[in-house]
């Protein structure tokens, strides 16, 4: 599965951007991926070698858009968003990996 460099909102692309390193308060938690609301980007962290994990990541991500644009996230505590976030991001990766979900990157 291709990790794409760019995905698709309403509000225009979101680039996927590779990272050495995403922080985390806890300096022994890794960190795979994260939605930056404010830039409106996609972190990836190249520590995730994995292709699936990978993929799976960006999804989950790409999830937390579709969650803050519609407005969901609100009604939502963090753990129900990390749940729907997992959920979405698996179906994802399920049909990418079945071949039936091919994501190009969006139009610049
Ligand atoms: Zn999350």
């Amino acid at each position: 599965m291709r990790i794409p460099k760019a995905l698709y909102s309403v509000m225009g692309p979101i680039p996927v951007e590779r990272l050495d390193v995403i922080e985390h308060e806890n300096p022994a938690v890794l960190v795979m991926g994260r939605w930056r609301a404010a830039e409106r980007a996609v972190a990836l962290s190249r520590e995730v070698t994995d292709n699936a994990a990978a993929f799976q990541t960006v999804m989950h991500e790409w999830t937390h858009t579709m969650l803050d644009d519609s407005g969901v996230s609100q009604f939502l505590t963090r753990e129900q968003t990390e749940a729907v976030c997992d959920a979405v991001a698996a179906v994802l990766t399920a049909a990418a990996r079945a071949g039936v979900l091919i994501i190009r990157d969006a139009k610049e």
